[in-house]
């Protein structure tokens, strides 16, 4: 393991174990918790302005269904594109829920939040960052921003360009040139290589990696970019990589050892971040049985260098108690 500092916590979608996801209310509790980076899934609206949404739907969140009928597409969804900014701010978000089958409607995660306080709105990726600088001065401290770019080719087939409407977001409020406090991370390889190469942009990338049967918006195959001339690939462009929890832990052995896979020894060794997701005490991978061991499992025996978590008041606790910090092994 190359790493010997403490991993570092990613509040994914905010403090979104507690209240809905992607709400200024849950940046500013995960900021309160003392998460080091607070991550933004941002998509554009018709008129082109950066939201804070990790869907290119409206419809798992929100309740664009009652508010605008008979704007959905044919296949019944609500994009965030098709509607203007104005109309975006008159949405009220809860919960995420199901859109379809028995359990439409219904909570994704039933202990959180309540589904039907839909307190909250939809917040400018430009409103999050100004609320967070506005936080960390008042609080006196150094907070990280995590921003996802969220189906750069499909929005590109709509006629926009979410990679340059992110670049200016962060050129108006001040966060282009801190590649200390600010990562950028994509499923599309070649959307990366985009934004450091042509756009020039300085902040540390990180190369998502799915399963190739997710149809993300990319032609990269994931399985490739896990081997190591796909991570020898990775590091041409970027700092780091996250990958999905089960590319790393593949279940328990028949003595109940977690079995590893060897992702993270050799992305590190390529002086890649790894940065897995996502770390949910309501949705524990096969075999772990608390979050207290799924988090042992992958900064004790794994060496992550970061965690994107739904819970990280938990991962700070749990850092805490490690036996010191910073020597974690
Ligand atoms: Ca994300």
């Amino acid at each position: 393991m190359s790493t010997t500092r403490s991993p570092i916590v990613i509040a994914h979608r905010g403090a979104s174990g507690y209240l809905p996801e992607h709400t200024l209310a849950a940046k500013a509790l995960a900021h309160a918790m003392g998460a080091n980076f607070l991550e933004q899934d941002v998509v554009l609206s018709r008129d082109g302005t950066a939201i804070v949404l990790h869907d290119i739907h409206l419809d798992s969140t929100t309740d664009v269904a009652q508010r605008f009928p008979g704007r959905a597409r044919n296949d019944g969804r609500f994009y965030a594109i098709d509607f203007d900014l104005d109309e975006i701010r008159q949405l009220r978000v809860h919960e995420r829920t199901h859109v379809d089958g028995s359990r439409e409607g219904c909570a994704v995660y039933p202990g959180r939040f309540p589904v039907e306080h839909a307190l909250f709105t939809v917040p400018t990726l430009a409103e999050e960052l100004d609320m967070l600088a506005g936080l960390d001065r008042s609080r006196g401290c150094l907070t990280g921003v995590y921003i996802e770019l969220k189906s750069p080719n499909w929005h590109q087939r709509e006629g926009l360009d979410l990679s340059a409407a992110v670049l200016a977001v962060l050129e108006k409020t001040g966060y282009r040139e801190r590649p200390e406090q600010v990562f950028l991370q994509c499923f599309d390889d070649l959307t990366l290589q985009h934004l450091g190469r042509r756009l020039a942009t300085p902040l540390p990338m990180i190369q998502l990696i799915g399963d190739n049967e997710w149809g993300e918006d990319s032609a990269v195959d994931y399985e490739y970019l896990r081997t190591p001339a796909g991570l020898d690939y990775v590091a041409s462009y970027a700092q780091g990589i996250g990958p999905f929890i089960s590319h790393i832990y593949l279940g328990k052995a028949a003595c109940g050892t977690p079995r590893l896979s060897e992702l993270v020894e050799q992305a590190q060794a390529r002086g890649l971040q790894v940065h897995p997701y996502t770390f949910r005490k309501d949705d524990l991978p096969v075999g772990i049985e608390s979050f207290s061991e799924l988090l042992d499992v992958f900064i004790r025996d794994a060496g992550v260098d970061g965690l994107f978590t739904d819970f990280p008041d938990l991962v700070i606790d749990h850092l805490k108690q490690l036996p010191s910090d910073g020597q974690l092994r």
